[in-house]
């Protein structure tokens, strides 16, 4: 991963005095109950922060991350007002300096008003304006929030990550990728020519609510036979809990056992595999991307098989030469990576205002 591809190299205006501009970005990571926070400058780097306070991740020692005792709307809303005000406590010496706050949650967000519009991963079933909320809690005037699988791909562009996966055909600066996030659901964030995908309300990408299945079973969403009862962390735990292991409880247990060879858990993860390489390919057949980035729990994509099976199938099933055409490649620093790209969405509000 490139994280030092600096806004005008992508083919974006530069900012004046862009180097002095930092925004915290802030992931809710709700599959492991965590935020995960990151500062980030306009040049396109990840701000180191002193060592002993923080993880090690893509730009160094630059992760600071918090636990989530509870994912109701107040809670969420203190946990991430305290990690962004623990952020700026480690950089006091950037503090006239910090732009904005981006965020980035799972399920159907407004982009443009930060409005939590349905997130079943945080079990909010009613809107929760979110990013008015934070703007009061800390006193930033810019605060974006945007889908959790929107904000990788957006990072994902202003970072260059996928900038080496163009073939001769692309035009240059005009990526088409997709970044595709597996946790206990799927979803999808898609850049086309350079630009985010959002569809006309925001709901574009959302891969894990394909309907496959005439049946089958009760989706976190209402509807029956979505893809992601078939080939997400759900399933997987479903399939095992069906066999009669209701103690396994976590995904990293489930991984866990299958190593260990239970056959039964074994069958869940190749099971689950296949049916996500067959959504991959009916995301490229509809799109013919250059590059699928597959990221997502690290206890699915840690198990070969698992990836191994999504490998075959997505080749098997895709169309003419539309698996060829397209790079897959795994990612496993989620977490790190989306609150990465939910502070670039701060520098492309920035960038938005700034040219209109
Ligand atoms: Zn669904």
């Amino acid at each position: 991963v490139n994280n030092s591809e600096p806004l005008h190299a992508l083919g974006q205006p530069p900012l004046d005095d862009a180097s002095r501009l930092c925004s915290i970005g802030i992931d809710c990571r709700t599959a492991s109950n965590r935020l995960f926070g990151v500062v980030v400058d306009l040049n396109g780097a990840v701000v180191p922060l002193p060592a002993r306070t923080a993880s090690l991740g893509v730009g160094g020692r630059a992760v600071r991350t918090r636990e989530l005792h509870s994912t109701d709307p107040e809670a969420v809303v203190s946990g991430i007002t305290e990690l962004v005000a623990e952020l700026r406590a480690l950089r006091p010496d950037l503090d006239d300096q910090f732009f904005g706050v981006g965020v980035s949650v799972g399920g159907h967000v407004n982009g443009r008003t930060g409005e939590v519009i349905l997130s079943p991963q945080l079990s909010w079933r009613t809107p929760v304006p979110l990013a008015e909320r934070l703007k009061s809690t800390t006193r930033f005037e810019t605060v974006v929030v945007e889908n959790d699988v929107n904000a990788l791909a957006v990072g994902a562009q202003f970072f260059g990550d996928a900038a080496d996966a163009r073939g001769p055909e692309d035009a240059p600066g005009t990526p088409f990728f997709a970044v595709v996030r597996l946790e206990t659901g799927i979803g999808v964030g898609l850049v086309s020519r350079g630009e985010l995908f959002r569809g006309i309300t925001g709901i574009a990408g959302e891969l894990g609510h394909f309907p496959v299945e005439r049946a089958g079973r009760r989706c976190v969403c209402g509807k029956h036979g979505c893809l992601e009862t078939i080939a997400g962390g759900i399933a997987i735990l479903h399939a095992i809990h069906d066999a009669g292991r209701e103690d396994i409880e976590s995904i990293k247990d489930a991984a866990d056992l299958a190593r260990n060879g239970d056959e039964v858990a074994r069958a869940a993860f190749e099971q689950a595999g296949e049916a996500l390489g067959r959504g991959l390919a009916g995301l490229v057949n509809l799109l013919n991307l250059r590059l699928i980035i597959l990221c997502g729990e690290p206890a699915i994509l840690a198990y070969e098989p698992y990836v191994t099976e999504a490998r075959k199938s997505f080749e098997e099933r895709a169309f003419s030469t539309a698996a060829r055409d397209c790079t897959l490649r795994i990612e496993r620093r989620t977490g790190e990576l989306a609150a990465r790209g939910a502070a670039s969405m701060v520098f492309e509000h920035l960038r938005n205002h700034h040219l209109e």
